[in-house]
C-alpha cells in the first residue's frame, strides 16, 4: 500500500477531540495519508517516511468541509426572483413551484450533469462531504428519481417529500408522503427530513411523517424555527434526532431543549445574506453549551451559494463566532450532524479528505471573504 506524506505544513488543523484547543492544531506539522486514511499526524520534523511527498510551502490544511445541508437536485433559474427581492420590488413567479415544475420538466441525465455541476464546484472550495435532499419533486416518481439522482454522488441522501403541499389538501398530501411516495423513496434515502413551519408543515405533520420515516429505518431531521418562533426544534429535542437547521428564532425554552437533547442546531447563514433575514445568534447558543453545526443550503429560491468558506465568513461576522468556531462547526459539527465519525477530522484512522489553503491559517477564511483560498482537495487521501 502506497503512502503519501503532506509535509511543511503551517497550520494543520486536526480537530482532534482530546486536544486543549478546539481545532487541535499542530504548527509546522506533517499528515500521513495511507489506504485512503489518515495514518499518522504530528511535527514536521517527527514524521515517518512515504513513498510520496507533497510540500504544503507552509500552509494550512483542514479537514474537508462537511456540508450536512443542501438542495442540489433541480433544475431552472431563480435569479430574477433574488434579484427582485433585493431591489425589495414585489416579484409575482411562483417561488418554489417554478422549481418543482423545471424539476419534473428535466430529464435525468439533466439533473445528474446538473448535480455533478454543483458538486464539482463544491469540491473546489474544500466541501468533502454533502448531504443532498429531494423535494422539489413532490409525486412519488419524481422524488423517487431526485433520490437516485443525488444517491449518485453521496450516500448522505434525505427524502424531503414534505418540503411543501404542491397543491390539494395538506392532510391527503402527509398521506402520500408517509405511503406510497415514503416506499418509493425509502431504498434510495438514509434520512427523512420535514419543513416544519407555518405555511409549511405543523407538528403533528411532522411527527407524523417522522415517525413514517423511523418504520422504514431512514433517520429523521428538521428544518424549523427559520421563518418565525414555532415548535420544530422542540420536536427535534424531544425526539432526540441528531441535528435541527435554521434555528433562527429561539426562545429560552429551545435552547435549553437543544442542550439537554445534544440535538445539534445546523445554522445556514447564508439563507439570511440571500434574504435579508436576521442571522441567528451562534454566540447565544454556543455559550448555552449547544452544539452548531453550519451548513450551506445551497438551493435555488433562498440561498444559491455552494460556499462553506462563505458561511464560515458569514458565521464570524454576522453571528458572533470566532474563526477557530465556525470551522469546527463546518468540519467536526458538520460529521456529527450527519452522525459520522469517519469524516471531519485528521485523527489517525479517519478518512483522509482534507483541503490544503493559500493561507497560513483557517483564520484567513474570515479574514479574506471572498477570496478563492482553497489550494487543493483531497477526498480519501486522492486529490480531486
Ligand atoms: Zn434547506
Amino acid at each position: 500500500m502506497s503512502s503519501t506524506v503532506v509535509t511543511h505544513i503551517g497550520e494543520l488543523v486536526t480537530n482532534d477531540p482530546e486536544a486543549e484547543d478546539l481545532l487541535g492544531a499542530i504548527a509546522d506539522a506533517a499528515l500521513v495519508v495511507e489506504g485512503g486514511r489518515v495514518a499518522w499526524v504530528g511535527p514536521a520534523a517527527e514524521a515517518p517516511d512515504a513513498d510520496e511527498q507533497i510540500d504544503a510551502g507552509g500552509r494550512a490544511v483542514l479537514p474537508g468541509f462537511v456540508d450536512s445541508h443542501s438542495h442540489l437536485v433541480f433544475a431552472g433559474d431563480r435569479s430574477q426572483e433574488f434579484a427582485a427581492r433585493m431591489a425589495d420590488t414585489p416579484y409575482a413567479a411562483g417561488g418554489i413551484r417554478t422549481t418543482v415544475a423545471a424539476t419534473r420538466a428535466a430529464t435525468d441525465e439533466q439533473l445528474t450533469s446538473h448535480v455533478a455541476r454543483l458538486v464539482a464546484e463544491m469540491r473546489r472550495q474544500g466541501t468533502t462531504t454533502v448531504e443532498i435532499k429531494s423535494g422539489y419533486g413532490l409525486t412519488v416518481k419524481d422524488e423517487a428519481r431526485s433520490l437516485m439522482v443525488a444517491r449518485q454522488f453521496t450516500e448522505e441522501t434525505t427524502f424531503l417529500g414534505a418540503h411543501v403541499v404542491p397543491e390539494g389538501d395538506p392532510a391527503a398530501y402527509v398521506e402520500l408522503v408517509t405511503g406510497p411516495m415514503l416506499d418509493a423513496a425509502k431504498e434510495h434515502a438514509r434520512w427523512i427530513d420535514v419543513f416544519c413551519e407555518r405555511g409549511a408543515f405543523d407538528e403533528d405533520q411532522a411527527r407524523a411523517v417522522l415517525a413514517a420515516g423511523e418504520r422504514a429505518g431512514l433517520k429523521g431531521r428538521l428544518h424549523a424555527n427559520q421563518l418565525t418562533f414555532g415548535p420544530g426544534v422542540r420536536l427535534a429535542a424531544e425526539l432526540g434526532l441528531v441535528a435541527v437547521d435554521h434555528c433562527t428564532y429561539l426562545d429560552d425554552a429551545d435552547v435549553d431543549a437543544l442542550r439537554d437533547s445534544g440535538t445539534i442546531a445546523t445554522l445556514l447563514p447564508g439563507v439570511e445574506f440571500s434574504t435579508k433575514q436576521p442571522y441567528p445568534d451562534a454566540r447565544r447558543l454556543i455559550d448555552a453549551g449547544v452544539r452548531v453545526a453550519i451548513a450551506s443550503d445551497c438551493n435555488p429560491g433562498s440561498c444559491f451559494t455552494s460556499s462553506l468558506p462563505l458561511c464560515v465568513a458569514l458565521a464570524v461576522r454576522e453571528m458572533g463566532m470566532t474563526p477557530a468556531e465556525a470551522v469546527h462547526a463546518a468540519t467536526y459539527r458538520g460529521a456529527q450532524a450527519l452522525d459520522r465519525d469517519d469524516v471531519g477530522a485528521l485523527t489517525v484512522g479517519r478518512r483522509a479528505d482534507f483541503t490544503l489553503l493559500d493561507a497560513p491559517s483557517h483564520v484567513h477564511l474570515a479574514y479574506r471573504p471572498g477570496v478563492p483560498l482553497v489550494a487543493g482537495t483531497w477526498v480519501d487521501g486522492r486529490p480531486v
